[in-house]
């Protein structure tokens, strides 16, 4: 019987395969996983809480990355602990960044967090489709189909967020992984108490804080949930700490549009 099978796999001409899908967070697994549909689940290498910048991969996720037919991931500025697996994997990839991505720059560097962009989502979710469509050219319709979906999906999300985000008073987050949504949005945003994700903010930035506050420029402060609020606790009182990545969300497609949903519910308290 295993033998006839296995016959039967062999000599069918242009076996597609819907290929197995490695992500690197919540976000990017649910974009996946709406152009991949009733295809197939994307697999999440982010675990639950955890913090993206620090992404280390268990020996059980590298071995994983080898028999992955695609990792799609945000990039190394998002996860340098990936970037490494990822080459020495010789799994196909698709970077996002480099996918017709609007860039924010900061302090120099690339602002990884662009899933926080609508239209970037969109076109990632464009981009997905038309990898995986070479990949599995047998299921291209069905992944284009979804594509159009998911991005139809998007701009219904972005016209009820951008009602939603109007007449904001300024605000502050922790870090700035927030400025694509600010800027998408329009929002008054001061930026992030600290520069980076891995330094914690210097005097100069606390003070210069400070002076803002003092003026009027700053009326909500929004922690996050990774990072310990206690210093930005001594600026005044806080808002409802943010998780710019959705780390306690499951993967499902419906994770992108529950994470902007809920930092957009977030930040239209600050009235
Ligand atoms: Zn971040």
């Amino acid at each position: 019987m295993k033998r006839l099978l296995c016959l039967a796999l062999l000599t069918t001409p242009a076996f597609a395969e819907v290929p197995k899908v490695v992500t690197d967070i919540p976000p990017v697994a649910a974009l996946v996983g709406q152009v991949m549909g009733q295809l197939g689940t994307p697999e999440l290498l982010l675990d639950k809480g955890g913090d993206e910048h620090d992404l280390a991969l268990r020996p059980s996720q590298v071995a994983d990355l080898g028999t992955a037919g695609l990792v799609v991931w945000v990039g190394p500025d998002l996860t340098p602990g990936l970037a490494q697996a990822v080459t020495a994997s010789g799994a196909p990839s698709l970077t996002l960044l480099d996918k017709g991505t609007t860039l924010d720059y900061a302090g120099g560097g690339v602002n990884p967090h662009a899933w926080l962009d609508p239209d970037n989502a969109s076109a990632w979710v464009k981009a997905i489709a038309a990898r995986l469509s070479q990949i599995d050219p047998d299921n291209a319709a069905t992944y284009a189909a979804n594509a159009k979906t998911a991005e139809a999906g998007i701009a219904a999300l972005d016209a009820k967020l951008a009602a939603e985000l109007t007449g904001l008073k300024p605000l502050l987050t922790y870090h700035d992984a927030y400025a694509y949504l600010a800027t998408h949005y329009h929002l008054p945003y001061q930026g992030g108490l600290a520069a980076g994700e891995a330094a914690p903010p210097g005097a100069a930035r606390i003070a210069e804080v400070q002076g803002l506050i003092a003026q009027g420029k700053i009326a909500c402060l929004f922690p996050e949930e990774a990072h310990d609020p206690a210093l930005m606790a001594t600026l005044g009182p806080l808002s409802a700490p943010l998780n710019p990545v959705g780390s306690d969300l499951d993967p499902t497609p419906e994770a992108w549009a529950k994470l902007l949903t809920r930092l957009a519910d977030a930040l239209a308290t600050c009235r």
